[in-house]
């Protein structure tokens, strides 16, 4: 039997490399074989390609690159790890402020550092997911050392209003870390207009490479590293720089950017295709966090009564990768923290379903999605309303119409 063609939605958890990244990569390889830190030709050579990476970022991320204080690209190997230096390096002092929907390299540095007696306090989320923002205000009068709240919630998609955090934690003096790892290349982002202190990201969500990332953070930030070493980046993050890994996050920045028109559209697109199509066949699923803004890429789904884990397995036999939930939290049989705090109905918990695409997706390949899920929800269903046929469906798999 042929396989059917692998269709790939589950962007949320990682890109394909873009070609012209991996080409660039392999080009750097070839000549940078230097330490950055050196300061002979060599090194000089590989100090330019961090530092060129650093700067277009920052520029293009709308950064101040003069000054006194100028703003400033912390590399680090991916998001898991610039989280964990902005909560640590910002917020030691206490009280920090988060939301639920944060990812395990947040939310679980914060229960570890509440467990050495730093005061951490949550917000609440609407059904939706959106913080309450009078309940941020009156912690911030009471006083805090750190607001931290992810930008683009990476299960569903919703966009937290960010501009106009910012702005209430600069009213009050406190710094605001975003974790913008779902977001970055996706919508565009000017951080001139929006006064956030520290902001992460990283480039394997963007069609770059597995193993960097960084945190952007604003001039007159102070911030305590996290490891202790060299004088590399200040020795805020110290250890040797690489050049190809920062080669490859800039070309995927480059890459992505241009492919990312009309404010996501093209992302926007494919997924409205096929919540339309999952909606046409099951007018009883609900999108979580449809009713607010969200990242164009995400979609979160239930149909009650279809289990998440059966699904994802019927889904992963038909052809398609999705997930059903952050990839850092798969495997676990958790439900959704940030599903359970907007306050989901159990039997919804139990079905949700992450879908998110790339840049590399088309819409052919949304067409073709959107039958293969139907047919296994279908499928799963017929199972569900008559056992006595358990047995014989599971033997026969799921048959893949394209
Ligand atoms: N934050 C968010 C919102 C994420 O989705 C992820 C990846 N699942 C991370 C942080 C961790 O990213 P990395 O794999 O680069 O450490």
């Amino acid at each position: 039997m042929s396989q059917p063609t692998i269709l790939y939605l589950d962007n949320n958890a990682s890109t394909p490399l873009a070609t012209p990244v991996l080409e660039a990569m392999l080009e750097c390889a070839r000549c940078q074989h230097a330490n950055p830190a050196s300061p002979h030709r060599f090194g000089r050579k590989a100090r330019q390609v961090v530092e060129r990476a650093r700067e277009e970022i920052l520029v293009d991320l709308g950064g101040q690159t003069t000054g006194i204080n100028p703003d400033r690209i912390i590399f680090t190997s991916g998001a898991t790890e610039a989280n964990n230096l902005a909560l640590h390096g910002l917020g030691e002092a206490g009280p920090i402020i988060l939301s639920p929907g944060e990812h395990p390299s947040v939310e679980r540095v914060a229960r570890s550092m509440a467990q050495n007696g730093i005061v951490v306090h949550w917000l609440e989320v609407d059904r939706q997911g959106i913080i309450s923002i009078q309940q941020l205000e009156n912690l911030l009068q009471q006083g805090a050392s750190l607001v931290s709240v992810i930008w683009a919630q990476h299960e569903t998609g919703v966009l937290q209003p960010i501009q106009r955090i910012a702005e209430l934690c600069q009213k009050y003096g406190v710094p605001l870390h975003t974790d913008a790892t779902q977001i970055i290349n996706k919508i565009p982002i000017d951080l001139k207009k929006i006064p956030v202190s520290a902001l992460t990201f990283s480039g394997h969500k963007f069609h770059g490479p597995k193993g960097i990332g960084g945190l952007f953070v604003r001039g007159n930030t102070q911030m305590k590293p996290l490891l202790l070493g060299g004088f590399q980046q200040s020795g805020v993050r110290p250890g040797t720089e690489s050049p190809v890994l920062a080669e490859g996050l800039w070309t995927a920045w480059k890459w992505s950017h241009s492919q990312m028109s009309d404010n996501g559209q093209a992302l926007r697109k494919m997924r409205d295709f096929l919540e339309h199509q999952i909606a046409l066949a099951f007018p009883n699923v609900v999108f979580h966090g449809d009713q607010t803004e969200r990242a164009p890429q995400t979609s979160c789904f239930s149909v009650a009564g279809v289990d998440r884990q059966a699904l994802l397995m019927a889904l992963d036999q038909s052809g398609v990768a999705c997930s059903t939930g952050a990839a850092c939290e798969s495997g676990a049989v958790q439900r959704s923290p940030i599903l359970e705090a907007m306050k989901c109905e159990t039997s919804l918990l139990d079905a949700a379903i992450r879908l998110s695409v790339g840049y590399l997706n088309t819409n052919q390949e949304m067409e073709l999605a959107a039958n293969r899920i139907t047919l296994c929800i279908n499928n799963l269903q017929k199972t569900i309303s008559s056992p006595t046929t358990t047995a014989p469906a599971r033997r026969e798999g799921l048959k893949v119409v394209d």
